[in-house]
């Protein structure tokens, strides 16, 4: 008994540098390029290297200024006339999950295929990200698939397996009823898509039992049962008291944990704002009211436009009307200068979507080219408290570079084409 004991206490310090990439090949590169977007600045550079040394960058800047002093051995990576633009972000994904437009699509995943089958359409998946260009996600919930996400991340920190750096939040939270698998008899105990718990002393237990077994988020579904109000608002059920959310939101933070709230109707918002959470998820039904308090509030939105185009035909009812509610909300969101994080549900809809779709979705609705790089890369990098770490082409930085050949300034769908990829200083995709 006590070897085991052993072992497992010296793997503790393993998981928790589990952030750090390990498959830098400590080799040092110039990569030169034409043109640069630092995920920072609001002009877009011409002429520029970047000096990498291990998992880092060292040197950025005008070419002529910084390959005056290229370190010995350095290998030139010349990307011509391209565009490079820190590693994309995305804060909301599903690697568990292989889309679910309807509830058939969903219980099938969790009825049909084992946890380690769903692991490895996850390593595909984490693969495919990494390719389009995504250097980190935040994985918000497993969809049954209990801590597998904590699992994928380790892999991926140990250079198992090729994905992005993941911030995962392992089983998200809804009470008793409220979340699928349901519509089953009730002689059969269905697996649950999500943890179950009722009342505060359960929560305060489920959040003590994610954050030790590696949650870096704790997730919870505020709402459902979504209608059009006589108010004309998107309305919905609250699925928790607020007695319950102040325990989760209370718990998490002391144990050092940000909370994440999928809320779409207004209801749901209001509830999730009341228990002071972090981020609002799909947040469709937001109102100016709603908006004011999230600046007032400091909390991020991840708007998940792109899935909710893409399943509403499925879905039909209330998910037409969602659609164009949410593009009202966003019009209204960027006027108040709500910080809006680039996040897609890419998993809610299949991963042989390119996740980069969202950006033409954020610029037709209003943002600029420029600020929806900046969601994705140094917006997306503060609401993971990352901004040391990630987010823009700095010295001190993780080298986490990606270049396309076009201009996306002028084409923002230049995003769904990305030519080079490197991650930690190593190089995925040239
Ligand atoms: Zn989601």
């Amino acid at each position: 008994m006590a070897p085991r004991a052993l072992t497992l206490l010296f793997a503790l310090p393993l998981m928790a540098a589990a952030q750090t990439p390990t498959q830098s090949t400590g080799r040092s590169y110039v990569i030169r390029a034409a043109h640069m977007i630092d995920g920072r600045s609001d002009a877009v550079q011409n002429d520029v290297a970047v000096v990498v040394q291990g998992e880092r960058i060292v040197a950025v800047g005008p070419r002529a200024q910084v390959e005056a002093r290229i370190p010995a051995g350095a290998q030139i990576i010349d990307l011509g006339g391209a565009t490079i633009l820190p590693g994309l972000i995305d804060n909301h994904t599903h690697v568990l999950l292989q889309g679910d437009i309807t509830s058939a699509d969903y219980d099938e995943q969790l009825l049909k295929e084992s946890t380690p089958y769903r692991a490895i359409r996850a390593t595909a998946a984490l693969r495919i990200a990494l390719m389009n260009g995504f250097t980190a996600i935040r994985d918000v919930e497993t969809e049954g698939a209990m801590y597998a996400d904590v699992d994928l991340k380790t892999a991926i920190a140990r250079g198992v397996i090729p994905g992005p750096r993941m911030f995962v939040s392992t089983r998200a939270m809804s009470t008793t009823g409220t979340y699928p698998l349901l519509g089953y008899s009730w002689e059969l105990k269905m697996p649950e898509g999500v943890q179950i718990v009722d009342g505060p002393e359960e929560i305060r237990k489920a959040v003590r039992e994610e954050a030790k077994y590696g949650a870096d988020w704790i997730k919870f579904y505020a709402d459902r049962r979504y209608y059009i109000g006589a108010d004309g608002r998107l309305r919905s059920w609250v699925n928790f008291t607020d007695e319950e959310l102040k325990m989760l939101v209370s718990e998490a933070h002391r144990l050092g944990k940000k909370v994440a709230a999928h809320a779409m109707g207004w209801d749901g918002i209001d509830a999730a704002l009341r228990a002071g959470v972090n981020t609002i998820e799909h947040g469709d039904g937001l109102t100016d009211d709603l908006l004011d308090r999230m600046v007032a509030q400091n909390v991020y939105w991840c708007p998940t436009i792109f899935v909710g185009v893409y399943v509403a035909p499925g879905r039909g009812g209330i998910w037409p009307k969602a659609v164009d509610l949410e593009r009202v909300a966003f019009g209204k969101a960027l006027k108040k200068g709500v910080m809006i994080s680039y996040g897609t549900d890419v998993g809610g809809y299949a991963w042989t979507e390119n996740q980069a779709q969202e950006f033409a979705y954020m610029v037709r609705y209003g943002m600029s080219p420029m600020a929806a790089i900046k969601s994705a890369t140094s917006v997306a990098a503060q609401l993971l408290d990352q901004s040391d770490n990630f987010g823009t082409i700095e010295a001190g930085k993780f080298a986490d570079i990606i270049a396309v050949k076009g201009d996306p300034i002028a084409d923002i769908s230049e995003l769904t084409r990305v030519s080079f990829v490197m991650k930690g200083g190593a190089i995925y995709k040239q």
